[in-house]
């Protein structure tokens, strides 16, 4: 027997064990799924496998690398290195990189981002002369992507009737030649988007049965993780590939899909029997990541879904402490509560910073939290923002070796043609681009045959054209003796990028300048880093894919110590011992754009399941009464969520001096059925008096030995008696001086509408408006 299947409980074990066949893990969160899929790939190994016939896709890249760490462990590192596993997009990017030429597309193509893809969507809109208010190139790139997802080339565009209705209807009846056009573009600028990783995999199997047959052949086995969350592209791929042999294990929590926004569809796993013969199926029911009081909290909330399988979560942990709901009156006292917490768990309990997570429903809360974490000094990171490859400075360093690369770039070739400025203007480009399209060929292709054309440019600009080109020819010469590392400090010098931000001079530019430094190091940490793997040469085309393909969580060594700040969404599969959910309010999570029917809502719950079940000793739910969103001060009511959680599990840190459990600050309802729900939610708990009380002086005790500096009861102590009337002058510590236009509500809550003399006008709740009357 393998002495490491001894780390596996017997419901583990079967399926790591499970012959050849289909079979299929379906558990709740923290049984072990990504464990068992870890240790199915060791055992495989160790029964003689060979690596290179292993395939296995994650949901990170990180969490691939660290599969394949444990598996090394295990077996032994040189074996390990041969397994192909990654992210979907990682692994066909790879794939795509030996066969897509049969497509069409040169080896070496480039893989646009989401900011190269809406860019020229944005420039083919302009082109096109249409409204960009009406063609709004994100919400175009979003749906060109769910086209592509969904298998619907332009082709079968145009010959589906209904897509083309649901268009016009939506007023934009020229989506579709968008979607030519941009398809068009991307092919010869030698280019694929993150969706045509996919699409054009699923391409390449379809249309050419000797490559299928190989890689039917080469992936014998096949693992899958997060199986739940794949989308029907991704699907038909891992069902192409898994067809001869069938030996297939997916491993998934349909409680735990969170991206059918993204085209993930969950009755993949619903299906998953059908698709096969004789599929095996496992459950695992003992959660090995979180104490008692969270798992079951987590169940009292999953079960409120109406669609789902039937699944039994339990664990022998210990009880744990219950999970601890605070209050705050405006989103910057949340984030110093949060900060202050982490700060004293961390005092009290002696743990190092990475103990801890901060989860929220959308990456503009982060700021907040930052704020607060900043002014304590407690270190941290923030995942899935701006990543540092996207930066401006980062991207035009990057577009000159794109263009190395592949010349035809045209995004590429747009960002840095008169970056650094070399009196290249927009008009000159607009003529290339013109003729590039005229002549069906990049805008490269068309600056290297400027004497071959009549162009309308003038001798001057054709001659700084004309060396554009031959400097980023010097730089392919060179490309091919020199590493990554020595190429891109020669481009980022000789380019006079470092001198332009060095020049200037600014904080900004510093800034900007040392990103360019760390992104050498990291090229040359690649390079070094590359040598050591069995199939790669650490050449430039290596790390642009890599750096296209990264995502923050990548990033992530480990080896600094700080908070981890993300979205729920990024925080799949993650887990943490102490982990604070944010923002637990109404329109916010569950989030506004997401109640209009069940399944919507049913997918922010799964959220919210997803969310509580990272903790593994100590889960805080937050929520606020104010918060700035888009600029203007809201009212904030509790998230239904919270409403959701059986009571036993949870334990309130700020007292309700009224009613309700959970009560709106103000009825701000909206209309339809959100409506109704609210009214639901405010109905008041059993047993209490239904008048306004403030918590009595044993309960105050109560909660100050409970938590000594949070039981300053909140609320209606903050009362600022202004002496306002219609007309009088104030100053506001953030919006400046302003003039108040009208005064209505009483007592708590009145509020002032100011109009302030930077434009705005602002209405204020005045018991927290930082206001003085001049
Ligand atoms: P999620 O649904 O969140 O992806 P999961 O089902 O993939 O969770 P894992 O991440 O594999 O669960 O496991 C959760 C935690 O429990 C991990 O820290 C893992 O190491 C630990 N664990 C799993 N099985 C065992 C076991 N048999 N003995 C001890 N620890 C275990
Ligand atoms: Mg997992």
């Amino acid at each position: 027997m393998e002495t490491f299947l001894e780390e596996l409980n017997e419901a583990q074990k079967a399926p790591v064990l499970h012959k050849d066949g289909p079979l299929m893990v379906i558990a709740g969160a923290g049984s072990g799924k990504t464990r068992v899929l870890t240790y199915r790939i060791a055992h495989l190994m160790d029964q003689g496998v060979d690596a290179f016939n292993i395939l296995a896709l994650t949901f990170t890249n990180k969490a691939a690398r660290e599969m394949k760490k444990r598996i090394a462990h295990i077996v032994g590192n040189s074996e390990a290195k041969n397994l192909w596993m990654g992210t979907f997009h990682s692994v066909f990017a790879k794939l795509l990189r030996f066969d897509g030429d049969k497509l069409g597309y040169p080896s070496n193509f480039t893989i646009y981002d989401t900011q190269d893809s809406q860019r020229l969507i944005a420039s083919i809109i302009k082109e096109m002369g249409l409204d960009k208010d009406i063609y709004k190139y994100k919400q175009i790139q979003n749906r060109i992507s769910s086209y592509k997802n969904s298998l619907i080339t332009v082709k079968a565009y145009f010959q589906n009737p209904e897509l083309q209705e649901a268009d016009a209807m939506a007023k934009r009846p020229r989506v579709g030649e968008i979607y030519q056009n941009y398809v068009d573009r991307c092919f010869k600028a030698g280019a694929m988007d993150f969706d045509d990783l996919l699409l054009r995999t699923n391409e390449l199997l379809n249309r050419f049965p000797e490559v299928l047959l190989k890689y039917q052949d080469r992936f014998r086995y096949i693992l899958v993780d997060e199986y739940q969350d794949t989308n029907h592209s991704q699907y038909l791929i891992v069902k192409a590939l898994s067809d001869r042999y069938q030996n297939i294990c997916v491993v998934g929590d349909d409680a735990q899909s969170i991206y059918s926004f993204r085209g993930a569809n969950i009755s993949n796993i619903l299906n998953f029997q059908r698709d096969y013969d004789e599929v095996a199926v496992y459950r695992l029911e003992q959660n090995y990541r979180s104490t008692k009081n969270i798992v079951n909290a987590a169940n009292s909330i999953i079960a409120k879904n109406k669609n789902q399988l039937e699944k039994v979560v339990w664990t022998a942990n210990d009880e744990g402490s219950t999970i601890k709901i605070h209050r705050s009156i405006t989103d910057a006292e949340e984030g110093r509560y949060v900060a202050s917490s982490i700060f004293e768990n961390k005092m009290q309990e002696q743990l190092p910073n990475g103990n801890f997570a901060v989860l929220y429903r959308t990456n503009s809360q982060s700021r907040a939290i930052e704020d607060a974490l900043r002014k304590k000094d407690i270190p941290y990171r923030i995942y899935g923002g701006l990543s540092f490859y996207q930066r401006k400075e980062i991207k035009d360093v990057l577009s000159y070796l794109r263009l190395v690369i592949n010349p035809k770039d045209e995004e590429a070739l747009k960002r840095i043609i008169n970056f650094p400025a070399r009196g290249i203007g927009q008009t000159t480009l607009d003529r290339l681009t013109v003729a590039a399209n005229h002549y069906g060929r990049s805008i490269f292709e068309v600056i290297e045959n400027l004497g071959k054309i009549d162009l309308k440019i003038n001798a001057g600009t054709k001659r700084k054209l004309e060396d554009f080109v031959t400097m980023i020819k010097s730089f392919q010469i060179m490309n091919e003796n020199a590493d990554a590392f020595t190429l891109a400090e020669h481009v980022a010098k000789k380019t006079g990028i470092l001198l332009e931000f060095k020049k200037d001079g600014t904080p900004e530019g510093i800034a900007r300048m040392e990103n360019i430094e760390e992104l050498l190091n990291g090229i040359k940490d690649f390079v070094e880093g590359q040598k050591e793997l069995a199939d790669a040469k650490g050449d430039l085309t290596e790390f642009l894919e890599d750096v296209a393909l990264a995502t923050d969580l990548d990033k992530d060594t480990g080896d600094d110590d700080r908070v981890a700040l993300m979205t729920i969404h990024l925080a799949k599969g993650l887990e943490f011992p102490y982990v604070y959910i944010v923002g637990m309010e109404e329109d916010l999570f569950p989030s506004a754009m997401s109640m209009n029917t069940r399944s919507e809502l049913e997918e922010e719950r799964r959220l919210f399941y997803v969310a509580l079940t990272r903790a593994e000793k100590q889960a805080y739910l937050t929520y606020t009464q104010n918060r700035y969103r888009w600029g203007k001060l809201i009212d904030a009511e509790p998230s239904r969520f919270l409403e959701e959680i059986d009571e036993k599990y949870i334990e309130n840190l700020t007292p309700i001096e009224n009613t309700y459990r959970f009560k709106p600050l103000v009825d701000n309802a909206i209309f339809g059925e959100v409506d109704k729900s609210r009214l639901r939610q405010s109905k008041p708990v059993k047993g209490e008096p239904p008048s306004i009380r403030k918590p009595n002086e044993n309960q105050l005790r109560k909660l100050r030995k409970l938590k000594p500096q949070l039981a300053t009861p909140v609320g209606n102590t903050n009362v600022v008696d202004l002496n306002l009337a219609e007309g009088s002058l104030v100053n506001h510590t953030r919006f400046g001086k302003g003039k108040v236009l009208k005064i209505e509500g009483a007592g708590n809550d009145r509020k002032a509408e100011i109009q302030f003399e930077k434009g705005d006008i602002k209405k204020l709740l005045l018991r927290f408006a930082k206001l003085e009357v001049l």
